[in-house]
């Protein structure tokens, strides 16, 4: 697990973009915690490593936001779902493997979600303190965010 600890809104974007830069087509990106706790902010960051020029927002009223850069990045926010995501082509939207694919409130469609992903979770630590813990799930995401294989750098 990678641990890092943010002191302001840029350095989750900041860490959301050298997270993203470490991405690559197909991969699935979990965003979980609190309401505020930094989850679009690094989402922002991910898009910018995309490629994505246009402003990221949070998709609450949408539950997904398709942007293109050169890589396609996929904004879902399955909050408004709550479980009931049976239906709306959302299984396919998330195994498209041309697309970065980052999802805030994962456990609203838990059934649908692959095997393989890093899941990260943000904690609200103090009014600008964040700590985010990044989890690989699944030997793809392992051998790259892992113990023995942590580095996060520029790219
Ligand atoms: P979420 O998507 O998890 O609800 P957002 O990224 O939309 O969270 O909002 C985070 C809020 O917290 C923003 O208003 C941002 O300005 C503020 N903030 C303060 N400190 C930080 C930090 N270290 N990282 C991210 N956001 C922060
Ligand atoms: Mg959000």
């Amino acid at each position: 697990m990678i641990k890092i600890k943010t002191l302001n809104y840029e350095q989750t974007e900041a860490a959301g973009y050298l997270i993203g830069k470490q991405l690559a087509a197909g991969d699935v990106v979990l965003l979980e915690g609190d309401l505020g706790g930094g989850k679009t902010t690094f989402a922002k960051g991910i898009a910018k490593a995309c490629g994505v020029l246009d402003v990221v927002n949070s998709p609450t009223f949408t539950i997904v936001k398709i942007y293109q850069g050169h890589l396609p990045f996929y904004h879902i926010d399955a909050y408004r779902l709550e479980g009931n995501s049976d239906d709306i082509g959302l299984e396919e939207l998330i195994t498209d493997n041309h697309a970065i694919i980052v999802i805030e409130w994962p456990r609203y469609i838990e059934n649908i979600l692959p095997k393989d992903h890093l899941k990260i979770s943000f904690n609200y630590l103090s009014e600008f303190e964040r700590e985010i813990n990044l989890m690989p799930v699944g030997k793809k995401f392992q051998e790259r965010f892992g113990e023995n294989n942590g580095h996060i750098m520029f790219r």
